[in-house]
């Protein structure tokens, strides 16, 4: 199967599976489990008229398009959230194994199923999972101010797993398996290996958090901020971690003060922050040593 075919099939593999998140994270209520699976059964409906809707509005991107994004009863705008996740969950699926099949040079360069060792689809497929979790994050915390607990622990589980198999399989497959900035890794960490750079970056990157939560009696982070800061250093580490924390600042600044200036918020107002975060985040593992190169280069280095 060509390298072409194969990233399609995962890019409408992964809509279809951004067609369910999006049910996950509408019917998500903050006093409830978000892994319910009783939250799943049932029709959805538009959220204005009530009406179920019928098998061909469920198509995934296409029905929106059809329906330009209207409710084809009530004529309600339906919201971007839904074409929105099913594209990036589809990127997520095609573009997330394709970079770590590039990062790692597994396949050497062919890129299609059993061309590589099961650890690869096992790995590909934790960082996957752990790439739905952050865009879950990310929407749920932009409606709900909040970062659900469940979610930051499933990060905690599948980052042990990925360490597991990025220390089984060291000698041979994985250079730079410390960080994603390859080895921009030796100027940023005052350690070398896998488990100090992955513990360095859960203290790291959850004790900033803590120590902003209780500077700002926490007005300015939320405890479960602080929670996903922990769980990202886990799984990233350092120095990944921390570049994430800068990018996050920055675009939460520039972000805050163009909606201060436009008038739409007050200091007072909270922004929520997992987003910039889990953006932070995105930034680092895709395009972390291209960032940091470009950086250097600024200074001539
Ligand atoms: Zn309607």
């Amino acid at each position: 199967m060509p390298t072409t075919i194969f990233v399609a099939l995962l890019f409408f593999f992964g809509i279809a599976v951004g067609s369910f998140t999006n049910v996950l994270i509408d019917r998500y209520k903050p006093e409830k489990s978000l892994f319910s699976l009783k939250r799943l059964r049932g029709r959805s409906h538009c959220d204005s008229c009530g009406r179920t809707l019928s098998a061909i509005e469920l198509i995934p991107i296409a029905s929106f398009i059809f329906l330009r994004g209207k409710c084809r009863e009530c004529k309600s705008r339906l919201s971007f959230q839904y074409p929105l996740v099913e594209v990036v969950t589809g990127a997520i699926f095609a573009g997330v194994p394709l970079f770590l099949n590039s990062f790692y040079n597994i396949s050497g360069g062919r890129f299609f199923l059993f061309a590589a060792e099961w650890w690869y689809y096992a790995l590909a497929a934790f960082w996957v999972i752990v790439c739905l979790g952050l865009l879950i994050v990310f929407v749920i915390d932009l409606k709900h101010y909040i970062v659900p607990d469940e979610l930051n622990l499933f990060f905690i589980i599948v980052g042990i797993l990925i360490i597991s198999i990025l220390w089984n399989f060291r000698d041979s497959v994985f250079p730079f398996r410390e960080s994603f900035l390859k080895n921009y890794v030796l100027v940023f960490s005052p350690f070398l290996g896998l488990l100090a750079n992955r513990i360095l970056g859960f203290a790291a990157g959850g004790l900033f958090f803590l120590i902003l939560f209780f500077a700002s009696r926490g007005r300015g982070m939320g405890m479960g901020d602080v929670k996903l800061a922990f769980a990202l250093g886990l799984l990233f580490g350092w120095p990944d971690v921390g570049l994430s924390i800068i990018i996050s600042f920055i675009l939460g600044g520039v972000f805050s003060l163009a909606l201060f200036i436009a008038g739409a918020k007050t200091m007072k107002d909270r922004v929520p922050f997992a987003p910039f975060l889990v953006t932070g985040i995105a930034a680092t593992f895709f395009f972390g040593h291209a960032l940091i190169g470009w950086y250097f280069s600024l200074f001539g280095m």
